[in-house]
């Protein structure tokens, strides 16, 4: 005897990214009415200044707000900040028709996410990215999670913001290092889709840096339409979403070595960026002076390109331990030319030789 549970269902779960120059956010967030209350998430670098500010802005719409912090960085991306986070809400009564608010960057984001995917089975939530990491990437697509003590980004969900807004003017107080780590994913995307955006990021790399209000606009307008295009396609990752992990499997394994702190995820990635640009070199796929116009762009941008500190083996067993490794065997995401990335018989997840990695590692010391 069996009983059928059938499950099968569609649900809408599109959103809106809103990108201001300047913004109420709570005033913005109170009209969209996604809770009867809100609960803010934000770390503790922002908690007094950002959060405090975005907290009295809700108190001012009328609105039921509470602010929780966690400790920033990294190394703090765990279980147990998750716990704290669940606890606290507890304790302020929050409930099902209540509504998470990530304010930060893409810690933030991720972890405030992941508590908003299992508060109660899951409530809404909503995505103020205050980084440009965040803004250009890790706010759209539903990726949320944390890592584990040598697992990057192993324990999570897939839950959907109900909006992410973005004003521009949180980057004005963004620390210089924090701008170069944001344009690592700028330049991943640039590289997985657009040759000219490649280019336009090569001419206007100071312009960048300097944030120039006008070229940073239309970057983070130019994330967004890339990231959204390859997250409606594949939500899941079941397989296309996959490119936007080029640069990642080596850039986690770097990540877990330097035990979340040696390197920032931007920089890991960057560094991972150069050597699987050169696996893809060696598969006769990008040209060498595409891999040295990659490597040239990252150096203005002020990000690192060379592997240090820890030796290839070290490395290469690490990525054995990555969540796209199947069976010790790892799958990398690599780029076919500028602007487009490679795939075999449609598949975006590229088994590479263990010797092949070993020359990219070696060119990259
Ligand atoms: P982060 O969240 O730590 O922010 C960087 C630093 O900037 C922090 O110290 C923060 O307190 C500070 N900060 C944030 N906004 C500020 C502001 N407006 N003014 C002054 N200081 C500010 O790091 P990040 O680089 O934004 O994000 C990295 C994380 O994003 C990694 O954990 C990575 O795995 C994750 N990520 C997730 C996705 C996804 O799809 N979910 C995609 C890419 C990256």
């Amino acid at each position: 005897m069996k009983v059928r549970v059938n499950l099968f269902k569609k649900t809408d779960l599109s959103y809106d990214i809103e990108i201001h120059e300047s913004a109420n956010m709570a005033e913005l967030i109170c009209s969209d009415n996604f809770g009867l209350k809100y609960c803010i998430i934000t770390d503790s670098n922002l908690e007094k200044s950002l959060g405090k500010k975005l907290l009295d802005q809700f108190k001012k719409q009328g609105a039921n707000a509470e602010l929780v912090s966690f400790p920033s960085g990294e190394k703090n991306k765990n279980l147990k900040t998750v716990a704290g986070i669940l606890e606290k809400m507890h304790e302020f009564g929050f409930d099902r028709r209540d509504c998470v608010v990530a304010l930060g960057g893409g810690i933030t984001g991720d972890i405030a996410g992941f508590v908003a995917s299992i508060y109660m089975r899951g409530i809404n939530f909503v995505q103020i990215p205050t980084t440009l990491l965040a803004m250009a990437d890790s706010s759209i697509g539903g990726k949320t999670g944390v890592d584990l003590k040598s697992a990057k980004n192993y324990a999570g969900t897939f839950h959907q913001p109900k909006k992410v807004y973005i004003s521009l003017d949180y980057l004005d107080s963004l620390p210089k290092k924090e701008i170069s780590n944001g344009l690592s994913e700028v330049v991943k995307h640039a590289i997985l889709s657009d040759k000219e955006f490649f280019s336009f990021l090569e001419q206007n790399a100071d312009k960048l840096l300097a944030r120039d209000r006008k070229t940073i606009s239309f970057v983070v307008k130019k994330n967004c339409q890339v990231k959204a295009a390859v997250v409606e396609k594949d939500e899941k990752e079941s397989n296309y979403r996959r490119i936007v992990n080029f640069g990642h499997t080596i850039g986690h394994a770097l990540e877990v070595l330097g035990h979340y702190e040696k390197y920032s995820h931007g920089e890991a990635i960057s560094i991972g960026m150069i050597v699987e640009s050169e696996i893809s070199e060696q598969l006769g796929l990008l040209k060498k002076e595409d891999v040295e116009r990659i490597r040239a762009l990252f150096k203005k941008l002020d990000l690192p390109i060379k592997v240090s500190g820890f030796g290839t083996e070290r490395i290469i067993a690490e990525t054995k331990k990555d969540k796209k490794a199947v069976s010790g065997k790892v799958y990398y995401s690599i780029p076919a030319r500028l602007g487009k990335m490679y795939s075999v018989q449609d598949d975006y997840g590229i088994l590479v030789d263990e010797k092949i990695v070993k020359i990219a590692l070696g060119r990259c010391t």
